[in-house]
């Protein structure tokens, strides 16, 4: 059903319902601005985090790599898409509030085993720099706005203490 004369059929034939769902109607206020990697292996840990942090209607951003291109991105070009996404989420949505991801085995890093042998504490230790990287371009980008940062790992979630800005 939509709300004018013509049926979406008439307006464009060469589409064709496959599903019937009613999705929610009403703008939303989202909790935060959600900038993660796309690897499915960590979905699952991802949703349960947010859902501890009362991050119950995330924008999620979610790309190779997560915060990986606002610290450390292959081409500047990352880093300015991903950061006009949380500007428009923060403009469409409202939100005050980013959560940065990084996550073991991360193909955009080359690799737990390829990149750091194995070594987990290696592997950590750089996300957590990695993260603190990110944290400071956004906060210098976006002042005001909250950015927490995370890692994921086989084990859990882990918060990473966000460095202060420059600024404050
Ligand atoms: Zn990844």
């Amino acid at each position: 059903m939509i709300g004018v004369g013509k049926s979406l059929r008439e307006m464009s034939p060469a589409m064709r319902k496959v599903l019937h769902f009613d999705s929610p109607r009403e703008k939303y206020r989202c909790d935060a601005s959600v900038v993660s990697c796309f690897d499915d292996r960590f979905d699952a840990v991802c949703r349960k985090l947010l859902k501890r942090i009362g991050v119950v209607q995330p924008d999620a951003i979610r790309i190779a790599g997560g915060a990986k291109a606002l610290a450390s991105p292959e081409e500047e070009i990352h880093r300015a898409f991903v950061l006009e996404q949380i500007r428009k989420s923060i403009r469409l949505h409202g939100s005050g509030r980013a959560v940065l991801m990084l996550h073991s085995d991360c193909g955009a890093y080359g690799g737990l085993a390829a990149r750091f042998r194995g070594d987990a504490d290696a592997e950590a230790a750089h996300c957590r720099a990695e993260l603190g990287r990110a944290s400071e371009f956004l906060r210098a980008a976006v002042p005001g706005l909250t950015v927490e940062c995370f890692f994921l790992n086989f084990e859990g979630a882990w918060v990473v203490e966000s460095p202060p800005s420059r600024s404050a």
